[in-house]
């Protein structure tokens, strides 16, 4: 029996992710979020739980773990989702010197060459094409369907109540102001991404700006029956994510910043639509500038058949913070925001929440003041 209430405001990757990990805890748990589901950046991303791009150990144990979180969910509610892999074709040589070292001390990936690479993916641009890295732990869902039916399983799953179009105005623990009336409970827990700082604008710097937008391109429907076969990066996305940290990864961080190459992922869904997610280091590119940019990059890795752009938007990436942030803002309230430089959210938010909610509950200052108070 639930022994204990809480609050999460916003229902995003993350609030939904602390939700779960509360009511593991025994805590009954409300979320309230102010559009009718998820809205931010959880439902507009490029959908991708992708272990290879975290940068450190801890992190990439988290991102294994959230990752069983997330098939054993799509399992148990039919969600698509595809456990692809992850493929990093390299040309230039300084790109093929850092995925040999990458082997060299990795043992969680697979160092190709180039007709083996051709063979995980027919499409991988053959030109130039030296080798490939592998690895067998990236799962791509589609968030759109996913994070809807997300909070439907933890409802039914955890008996987590959502407040759907209950926008919260103010906090005062152990209050929430949600439509003219007040909410308490014993924990306050803060997902609103980039507007957690709106809600409490005296918050400690220690959670994250806004960091370089985002462009995604959604392509053309392609021929009947293509499949990419696996979620593709170029290198330059590993060493600006800080995911390669091998030696040759700084000077060629250095030497595609330069270039202009945006870090760059393409991805297919279930329904065969394939969507481009890059960043640039310059962030005064213009969109025209940004998005020919993007497409010679994607020509490079792939030989797609069509590669017109059937829609196109940006998104700030809020997340500074590699090891993401939970800041105890307030006694008893919590503000929390997700990890990863690039925004991996959809990556670790599991199990970050799983280990931010054993550590606040292993020292909460609301519990102790809440049985000091009944005592
Ligand atoms: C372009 C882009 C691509 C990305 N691709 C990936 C990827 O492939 N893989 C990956 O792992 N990560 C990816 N990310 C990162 C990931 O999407 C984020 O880390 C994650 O979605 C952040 O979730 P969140 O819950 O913190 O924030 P949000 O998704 O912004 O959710 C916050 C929620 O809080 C609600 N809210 C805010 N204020 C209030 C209030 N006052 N009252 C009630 N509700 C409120 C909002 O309505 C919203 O639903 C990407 C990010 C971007 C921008």
């Amino acid at each position: 029996m639930p022994h204990a209430s809480a609050i999460v405001v916003g229902a995003g990757m993350l609030g939904l992710a602390l939700a779960r990990a509360l009511a593991l805890r025994g805590r009954r748990v409300v979320v309230f979020e102010r559009h009718e589901r998820a809205v931010g950046a959880s439902l507009r991303n490029a959908g991708a739980v992708t272990p290879l791009a975290v940068a450190d150990a801890r992190e990439r144990e988290q991102a294994r773990r959230s990752r069983a979180v997330w098939r054993e969910f799509c399992d148990a509610a039919d969600v698509w989702h595809d456990p692809c892999g992850s493929l990093v074709p390299a040309y230039d040589a300084d790109e093929w010197t850092l995925l040999q070292e990458q082997a060299a001390a990795a043992d969680d990936g697979e160092l190709l060459d180039a007709a083996a690479a051709r063979r995980r993916c027919a499409w991988i641009g053959a030109r130039g094409l030296r080798g490939a890295w592998f690895s067998a732990d990236d799962l791509l869902i589609d968030p759109r369907v996913a994070l809807r039916r997300l909070p439907d399983w933890l409802a039914e799953r955890h008996e987590i109540e959502f407040r759907w179009k209950h926008v919260v105005t103010r906090i005062d623990y152990p209050y929430v102001w949600s439509g003219g009336r007040r909410h308490a409970a014993e924990q306050i827990w803060l997902a609103g991404g980039a507007d957690t700082a709106t809600l409490l604008p005296d918050l400690p710097p220690t959670l994250p700006p806004a960091s370089r937008p985002r462009l995604l391109l959604r392509l053309a429907a392609q021929n009947d029956g293509f499949r990419l076969g696996s979620l593709v990066s170029n290198v330059a996305a590993l060493v600006q994510g800080a995911a390669f940290t091998r030696p040759s990864a700084s000077r060629l961080r250095e030497r595609t910043g330069t270039d202009g190459v945006p870090d760059l992922r393409l991805l297919q869904s279930g329904s065969g639509e394939l969507l481009v997610d890059a960043a640039f280091v310059a962030t005064d590119n213009d969109a025209a500038t940004a998005q020919r940019g993007a497409l010679d990059t994607v020509r490079r890795l792939v030989e797609l058949p069509d590669c017109r752009i059937q829609q196109a938007w940006t998104l700030p990436c809020l997340a500074g913070a590699d090891a993401g942030a939970a800041v105890e803002a307030l006694p008893g309230v919590t503000a929390v925001a997700a990890p990863g430089p690039a925004g991996l959210g959809l990556t670790t938010a599991f199990a970050f929440a799983e280990d931010v909610v054993a550590g606040a509950s292993r020292a909460r200052p609301a519990d102790v003041e809440l049985s000091a108070r009944r005592a």
